[in-house]
């Protein structure tokens, strides 16, 4: 099943994209949670959990974890927080491995929110 996600990687539904390369794409949450909310995205949907992603290919993780400071870097002043929701009863709808970069004055409430 096409996911969300691939749909926009795809143009069939528009999203603001702030980033992409063969094996991302990032945009900002349709519904953001934080001053800056883009949501970072392997262009596979193989993966639906980070927990998955880990294991099977590292070094794309990586890739996410370096273009979420990037992003931060650009839209905002550099700090963020990275967040996968991993499963349904952590808040994951989407399963096609995220993350999403919050970043803006996040500093009240410690971990709250996504
Ligand atoms: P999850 O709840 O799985 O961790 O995150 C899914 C995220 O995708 C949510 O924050 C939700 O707002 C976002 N989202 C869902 N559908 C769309 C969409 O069509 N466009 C964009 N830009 N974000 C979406």
């Amino acid at each position: 099943m096409t996911s969300i996600f691939s749909k926009i990687v795809a143009r069939e539904i528009p999203a603001r994209i702030v980033y992409e390369d063969e094996h991302l794409i990032a945009f900002h949450d349709i519904a953001p949670q934080a001053p800056v909310h883009v949501v970072v995205v392997p262009k596979t949907e193989e993966f639906s959990t980070v927990t998955e992603l880990a294991a099977a290919d590292p070094s794309l993780l990586a890739e996410m974890v370096s273009r979420a400071a990037n992003i931060a870097a650009e839209l905002s002043n550099g700090d963020y927080r990275l967040i996968f929701n991993s499963g349904e009863s952590a808040g994951q709808t989407v399963f096609h491995v995220h993350a999403h970069v919050l970043s803006g004055d996040l500093a009240e409430g410690s971990l709250g929110g996504k």
